[in-house]
């Protein structure tokens, strides 16, 4: 699941600046010097507001001007500032992706307020984060709306009371369970309200029902070994939870065997009952 990161070391209204110095003799020097004050206002508006759709506006003129924005962004000049800025964002060594969790490096960049609608935004490092394309492919160019004013964990801005944030339930029958993952129960009311929205609008439980099913597989087969071994399934699940912990609490290895140790009836079966040959 999330993955919450160090924010980049970029100084966003400085940026601006340098762009807007970069740009003193070209085609729309003009546009630039007009938006100046005002661009380095919203960009600060931006990190005030830790990036929520909720308090930050969207600028009508920035959209009227959306080519020229999103250009600084999809054709950056080689060695300009936003050049250097976005070089630095894509050479991360992440091995996850931060919104979903899913394993293997996050490929492209996402806009956590999309740089259509905030084309102010396009080059802001702080609103720009690895993520898978499952997850961008869910997230399209969606935010917020009435009911809920902010869909997606903001993974510079966002911290929570507790480090894991989802919960797995495994349900009987154990041969074939169900699984039902929540947010954590442990996590404050509006915390927990952000992390459901957030697995709802990236279709995390449908995503990662095969994975679930699979890692139950998992479980079930090492059990099996376990009990074989005449080892103590207690303290071998342990293991393995406080190996997965060490990556993240929010790995899903962690959150398998957090749901299963977590889960008496779950255990009783797993050390006492009649497991399922497995293929
Ligand atoms: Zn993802």
């Amino acid at each position: 699941m999330v993955h919450i990161l160090t924010p980049p070391a970029v100084d966003d209204v400085g940026l601006i600046d340098d762009v807007i110095a970069e740009r003193q003799t070209g085609v729309n020097a003009a546009f630039f010097n007009g938006i100046a004050v005002e661009w380095r206002e919203r960009v600060q508006s931006y990190l005030d507001g830790r990036g929520s759709p909720a308090v930050v506006e969207r600028w009508p003129a920035a959209e009227a001007r959306k080519s020229t924005l999103i250009g600084l962004y999809t054709h950056p000049a080689e060695g300009s500032a936003q050049a250097t800025v976005l070089n630095n964002l894509r050479s991360h060594e992440l091995v996850i992706c931060p919104a979903c969790g899913e394993a293997g490096r996050p490929n492209t960049l996402d806009h956590y307020l999309p740089k259509r609608l905030y084309p102010q935004f396009a080059i802001v490092a702080h609103n720009l984060f690895p993520m898978c394309d499952a997850c961008q492919k869910a997230k399209l160019e969606e935010t917020g709306d009435a009911q809920n004013p902010r869909f997606f964990i903001h993974p510079y801005f966002d911290r929570f009371s507790a480090p894991k944030l989802v919960a797995l339930r495994i349900e009987p029958p154990f041969s074939t369970p169900l699984f039902e993952l929540t947010a954590n129960p442990d996590l404050h009311d509006h915390e927990r309200a952000i992390v459901a929205i957030h697995v709802e609008k990236l279709e995390v439980t449908t995503r990662f029902a095969s994975f679930f099913s699979g890692a139950h597989r998992r479980v079930l087969r090492l059990a099996g070994e376990i009990r074989e071994g005449g080892q103590d399934l207690v303290a071998m699940f342990g293991y393995f939870r406080g190996n997965a912990c060490a990556i993240s609490p929010n790995s899903w290895d962690f959150i398998v065997y957090d749901a299963v140790l977590s889960n008496p009836e779950l255990m009783n079966f797993l050390q006492n009952g009649e497991l399922p040959p497995l293929l």
